[in-house]
């Protein structure tokens, strides 16, 4: 599904991506987890095109960003990867004059112009499938951050992507709302949905990947499947992480 070769990202002068090669196949859940700072959500953003990249390749699902491609090509793969991709970041960025299920309405009546009732009839499945079936008409501000994460998992699922990453997608919420959030995603992991997730959750990671990719300085430093990679970390770097946060 997924395949890097070389991939490169610098800001200015700084590199901050070093050289990242991948694969990841269809279905694999991926947790990617290290310190902040090292690159994590510049990866994501790569994979889906919000950053141009420096050097290499990504391909998703056939689809190739190649540094050394036009800018016009490489937009044009973008667009492709984009339609197959759907995204979570930390902040939920719904539309708040929008109700839950407008929002997760939106994209399929304006990039994929359907009709209003088959565009209600799958947003309201999804906000089922997300456990808010009875808040279909409520605004953002009326739901609680855990809700409203719900809503922005649902959203993206509306345009049946092939793809789901996740950028600490529970980091804004208050403990307690966590595990509903995580709970919907460990249903879209059984379900066979490919998936990269940037988590600090480390109990989430171990039990709903299937993989584990630590990141330090722009580097894969590990990858590994999560009992090894939990139990038996093989660098200081990874040794040092897991004790300052478990
Ligand atoms: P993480 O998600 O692992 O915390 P990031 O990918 O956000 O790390 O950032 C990696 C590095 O890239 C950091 O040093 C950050 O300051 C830098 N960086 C991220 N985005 C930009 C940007 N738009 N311009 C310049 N530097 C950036
Ligand atoms: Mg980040």
């Amino acid at each position: 599904m997924i395949e890097i070769k070389n991939l490169q990202k610098n800001f200015g002068p700084h590199e901050i991506l070093k050289n990242i090669s991948l694969s990841i196949p269809a279905h694999q859940v991926v947790a990617v987890i290290g310190p902040s700072g090292s690159g994590k959500s510049t990866f994501l953003r790569c994979i889906n095109g919000l950053e141009t990249i420096t050097g290499g390749t990504i391909t998703v699902d056939g689809h190739v960003i190649d540094a050394n491609a036009s800018k016009k090509a490489q937009q044009n793969e973008i667009y492709a990867i984009r339609r197959k991709t759907g995204m979570v970041f930390q902040q939920f960025n719904l539309y708040p004059h929008k109700t839950a299920v407008q929002n997760v309405m939106e994209a399929l009546l304006v990039v994929k112009k359907m009709p209003k009732e088959k565009a209600y009839s799958i947003a309201a499945n999804l906000l089922e499938k997300v456990g808010l079936a009875a808040k279909e008409d409520a605004y953002p501000s009326q739901l609680s951050g855990g809700q409203q994460q719900r809503v922005a998992i649902a959203r993206a699922l509306a345009m049946e992507p092939k793809l789901m990453l996740f950028d600490e997608p529970t980091s804004a919420l208050d403990p307690e709302l966590v595990g509903e959030v995580l709970k919907v995603m460990k249903e879209l992991a059984e379900d066979g949905m490919t998936m990269i997730i940037v988590t600090h959750e480390m109990k989430f990671a171990r039990s709903a990947a299937d993989r584990i990719l630590f990141m330090a300085d722009g580097v894969i430093v590990e990858d590994a499947k999560p009992a090894a990679f939990f139990e038996h970390p093989q660098t200081a770097r990874a040794q040092k992480f897991l004790q300052q946060v478990t």
